[in-house]
């Protein structure tokens, strides 16, 4: 299974902010797209990197004043991504070498092209477990019919 089923299913809809941005907005957005990451972008469209519900956890904790700090102030700028025919096995594996639960996904030409957390990695692969378990029992009834 690919990157490219996952957002075949949930579409390609990428929630974005800008390096200006304050990070009260973030938190806004964050909680009105019900998402735990948004993708940092520039007004040309170029990817700066990401930020998540845990770097601003982290900067509550810190006391930093949200009204006043900027994504680039906290942002991660050494962005991992991957493309829509990688494997989710391999995303996952990057997702669990990098200890971060967001990948956005670029096309050949470096464009958004979509984002997959590791709920819809899980999901995924809960939903193909399924589909195989289903297939072993038909097969199992229909083996046991024909004997
Ligand atoms: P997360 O587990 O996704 O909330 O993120 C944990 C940390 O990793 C945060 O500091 C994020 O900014 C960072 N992070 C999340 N996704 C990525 C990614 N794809 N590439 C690099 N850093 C990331």
């Amino acid at each position: 299974m690919t990157i490219q089923d996952i957002l075949d299913q949930k579409g390609c809809r990428v929630i974005t902010t800008a390096p200006y941005h304050t990070l009260d907005s973030v938190l806004a957005t964050l909680i009105q797209n019900s998402v735990g990451a948004l993708v940092v972008q520039n007004r040309a469209g170029d990817l700066l990197g990401i930020i998540t519900e845990r770097d601003l956890m982290r900067e509550v904790y810190n006391g930093t004043d949200l009204r006043a700090a900027c994504v680039e102030d906290v942002m991660t700028r050494d962005l991992v991504t991957s493309n829509p025919d990688c494997d989710i096995e391999y995303v996952m594996a990057e997702m669990t070498e990098g200890r971060f639960r967001h990948m956005p996904i670029v096309d050949e030409v470096g464009r958004l092209a979509g984002i997959v957390s590791i709920g819809d990695i899980v999901k995924a692969k809960l939903e193909s477990a399924e589909e195989e378990v289903m297939i072993y029992k038909d097969f199992v009834t229909l083996d046991w019919r024909a004997s």
